[in-house]
């Protein structure tokens, strides 16, 4: 470790006799390699991956700021986004060779002065009248590789800049955003590809895995993941090939309603170079009605692994079979280790804090469930999960009625049920943190509920594909979000910070012994990894749903985040929405250091 940051100074040395060279001449400036990539967990100089590292642990060897010196940790500078599209800013940013990349509301991203925040340049995307992103017009960051910063849009976009000049490299059209597609979340870079998904799971859309190669945007291969869909690849020439049917046609889909099955994977893939697999969540099978389509609906609201070499399908775990609650099982896999405490043996597994409210830890090498809990005080619809089955045990009677044989039975509105979680989740798309320090993991949980009806649907492209309606509901008087260190092992809940509004924002851990989140209250927090203990907290101005970075840069460590309230909460959170009304919105970056006296 130590070896690699000297390493690194000193080839950050030799980098900045080069750029002085190039002010002048015009020499390259520093390329991302696939080694970067795959050292960015412990390379603490840049962050060059969604997750810091491709594992999604978002845990930095950082030291400097901790529980005793967190308390000098004071802005050096903010950058504002500007303009009038101050909306939900879910960007995690990138630093590189003396810059950071952050995308914006509004399909944008901006190259700033590391250093200074100066603006270096900036792209915003040309987007189309109706675009129909379902949760506010975001980005959740972007990916970077060779000379290129990739970002996805919301007209279902992939676009690579030169991560010097701001140039559009290559473009690429992932789907047809009047079918209801969109991109929000961070493309991952694995073995020189660009992996996305897509995001539309309200349309009756077809969730789908793409690689691309990161440098020219050419498809090498395509993974629908609902059942029933052909998977291609591309050969040289970009002839398309068929590389095998996802799962088996109707075997867990009736009818044809595979066709516009949804589950949507709307966040980001990690890999896991150990095991060589890409993990990536999906969404809700669509229509949200469960009664127009019996059966386990794959691979809806799933954790699958797909073998980036092939595009095949390695594994599958399903969170929430036959969904009918809007459980997107979208939410990150995490790959850890932990010691087996009956075998005594180191255990490869991945953990998931899932929509649906529990916590499941699966061996990353076949998807076996290995322990599953709540990681929220109330579930109403399942009694728990069943870990030698791998299945939840449900409550039956808080699955929303069929429109046609009970609530009257006429037809246009099946019973209402009060279930807990509600759809917006015990965790949403806001990325949790494991310390391999503390073996724990920081989970930004929300404790809330709803009322939820079916009504008959059929599909219209381009329309809402939901066949249900729902208000979201508080459950406690003092708080929906609650900050939660969680033991992967015991499932016990170590310690918990209560927040008034729901968590929307990701978290940060470090060695320093500190974990940092957002408060849609403005404020981005510290607490002691360990204790829980609240030991920092700064007010940047608009609500915090975007997840915080730390960073080096000659010999002083950083911590940065974006700024700016919005998300899913304030559109379709019901009464909750009401409740944090008064929040303001925004959009920009903010950078902190110790202060030296
Ligand atoms: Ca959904």
């Amino acid at each position: 470790m130590e070896q690699l940051r000297k390493g690194w100074r000193l080839s950050g040395m030799v980098g900045a006799v080069a750029f002085a060279v190039a002010g002048m001449g015009g020499v390259q400036a520093k390329e991302v390699t696939d080694t970067d990539i795959l050292n960015d967990a412990e390379n603490t100089s840049q962050v060059v991956t969604h997750g810091l590292g491709t594992k999604g642990q978002r845990y930095s060897p950082l030291a400097q700021i901790n529980a005793s010196t967190v308390k000098d940790l004071v802005p050096v500078w903010s950058f504002s986004f500007g303009g009038e599209k101050q909306r939900g800013q879910q960007s995690q940013p990138l630093v590189h060779d003396g810059k950071m990349f952050v995308t914006a509301s509004y399909s944008r991203i901006f190259a700033l002065d590391v250093k200074t925040g100066e603006k270096l340049w900036k792209y915003e995307h040309r987007l189309p009248d109706g675009i129909m992103p379902c949760c506010d017009v975001v980005n959740r960051g972007a990916a970077i590789y060779g000379n290129l910063v990739i970002f996805g849009t919301l007209d279902a976009q992939l676009v690579a800049l030169d991560k010097d000049s701001g140039k559009v490299v290559w473009k690429e059209k992932i789907a047809d955003y009047k079918a209801g597609y969109s991109l929000t979340a961070a493309p991952q870079i694995v073995k020189g590809m660009v992996i996305t998904g897509n995001s539309g799971g309200e349309f009756g859309i077809v969730g789908r895995v793409d690689a691309r190669d990161a440098k020219t945007g050419k498809l090498v291969w395509t993974r629908p993941v609902v059942e029933g869909h052909m998977g291609y690849k591309y050969d040289k020439d970009g002839k398309q090939v068929d590389n095998g049917i996802s799962g088996t046609t109707n075997a867990t889909w009736p009818g044809d309603l595979w066709k516009t099955g949804g589950a949507a994977p709307w966040l980001s893939a990690y890999y896991d170079p150990d095991v060589n697999l890409i993990f990536i969540g999906t969404g809700n099978p669509a229509p949200w009605n469960s009664h127009l389509r019996p059966g386990d609906n794959l691979y809806s609201a799933s954790t699958v692994a797909i073998d980036p070499d092939t595009g095949k399908i390695v594994w599958h775990y399903q969170t929430t079979p036959h969904d009918g609650w809007d459980f997107d099982g979208v939410n990150e896999f995490v790959s850890f280790e932990y010691k087996d405490p009956k075998s005594g043996k180191m255990v490869k597994a991945g953990g998931k804090a899932d929509r649906n409210g529990f916590f499941f830890v699966n061996d990353r090498t076949n998807g076996k469930l290995l322990n599953a809990f709540p990681f929220v005080k109330q579930i109403d619809w399942a009694k728990g999960i069943d870990v030698a089955k791998g299945r939840p045990i449900y409550n039956d009677d808080k699955r929303p009625g069929n429109p046609f044989t009970d609530g009257g039975g006429d037809g246009k509105k099946g019973k209402t049920v009060f279930n807990a979680p509600s759809f917006l989740g015990g965790k949403n798309q806001m990325p949790m943190a494991y310390s391999p320090a503390t073996n724990l993991f920081y989970v930004p949980a929300n404790e809330w509920g709803m009322d939820i009806w079916n009504e008959p649907v059929t599909y219209k492209k381009g329309a809402a594909y939901l066949g249900a309606g729902f208000t979201i509901k508080t459950v406690a008087d003092d708080h929906i979000g609650a900050r939660r260190a969680i033991d992967p092992v015991t499932g016990k809940i170590v310690w918990e910070i209560k927040n008034n509004a729901p968590l929307w924002g990701g978290v940060l851990t470090t060695k320093g012994g500190l974990v940092f989140w957002g408060t849609p209250e403005g404020f981005l927090k510290a607490a002691d990894a360990k204790t829980g203990k609240e030991v920092w907290s700064f007010q940047t101005g608009s609500g915090v749903v975007a997840p915080p970075i730390t960073y080096e840069l000659d010999g002083e460590q950083y911590v940065a985040v974006a700024s700016g309230w919005g998300g899913a909460v304030p559109l379709w959170g019901g009464e909750v929405a009401k409740k944090v009304n008064f929040l303001e919105q925004g959009g920009s970056v903010w950078v902190f250091k110790l202060h030296k006296s």
